[in-house]
């Protein structure tokens, strides 16, 4: 089974990727209001580092960490005797809800929101977003990961699972595609839809840090993070991106691979009019 789920992630990733693409081209959800090439080409070669160190930390990766656990017997999981099935479905919550407070810890750490801001300073968000995070911090996160799933004795079944999941999820929920209205509010009480995730991208920071969750949104309504007014065609009207980084320069790569240096205050809402720009520390 773990041969086969893994010989699976290249498929799905390709195969969402490639059916995202062909969506936003037939019927984006937003205008698109500024040449797709500069953002792409950052996105993508963020992609290109992501995918590298990943290879490069093979030894680190989810999946040997999960092995590694199951091999030594160690992890709660293991502990407490959990039968396999129920392992399986507890791994994949545990996994989830790790990410959802991941997620929350890079908001609301500054040295860490240093990092976290390369993707949300992307002006318009579609496909190619969801590739697009510093390597510091997919290196920060592959290490949590790692800590997690041999502390808390992931299955490697549940850890190659969740992959597959989470890889559909994130890169729909970046997309720039309109789902039917009622669609959207069945599917997200289960799970994070494109108009549920856009508001976490709003340009105000205070929406900016509602809706964390990755797959799962009972997490935010747990954790009391939902955003207030449930948006669904009211955020696609709003501005997306951070306003620090708005400029077509600021998505040119190194100047992207050196946003955590720059120093830009709190990214509190802007005053109108305000020509503040970014420094570097
Ligand atoms: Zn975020």
């Amino acid at each position: 089974m773990l041969g086969y789920l893994a010989g699976l992630l290249p498929f799905v990733f390709c195969g969402i990727v490639g059916a995202a693409a062909v969506a936003e081209l037939l019927k984006p959800c937003r205008p698109t209001l500024q040449p797709v090439t500069g953002r792409w080409s950052t996105n993508l070669a963020l992609f290109g580092f992501q995918f590298g160190l990943q290879k490069l930390l093979v030894p680190l990766s989810a999946l040997v960490a999960a092995l590694g656990a199951q091999k030594a017997e160690t992890g709660l999981l293991t502990f407490l005797g959990v039968p396999a099935a129920a392992g399986m479905v507890a791994g994949i919550l545990l996994l989830d809800v790790w990410k959802y407070w991941e997620h929350r810890l890079m908001h609301a750490v500054p040295a860490l929101w240093r990092l976290h801001r390369v993707h949300h300073s992307d002006v318009e968000i579609d496909f190619t977003t969801s590739e697009r995070h510093h390597p510091l911090e997919v290196m920060l996160s592959i290490a949590g990961l790692f800590a997690v799933i041999y502390l808390l004795g992931i299955p490697p079944e549940a850890v190659l699972l969740y992959s597959l999941i989470a890889t559909a999820v994130v890169v729909l929920s970046h997309a720039n595609i309109e789902v039917p209205q009622w669609l959207d509010g069945a599917l997200r009480n289960i799970v994070v839809t494109p108009a549920f995730h856009v508001v976490h991208h709003y340009a105000d920071r205070r929406e900016t840090d509602t809706n964390f969750a990755l797959v799962i949104t009972l997490w935010d309504r747990i954790f009391g993070s939902l955003h207030r007014e449930n948006a669904t065609v009211k955020g696609n009207r709003q501005v997306l991106g951070i306003e620090d980084f708005r400029e077509p320069r600021d998505n040119r790569l190194h100047r992207v691979l050196l946003q955590p240096f720059l120093s830009t205050g709190t990214n509190k809402v802007p005053e109108s009019g305000s020509n503040d720009k970014p420094r570097l520390v």
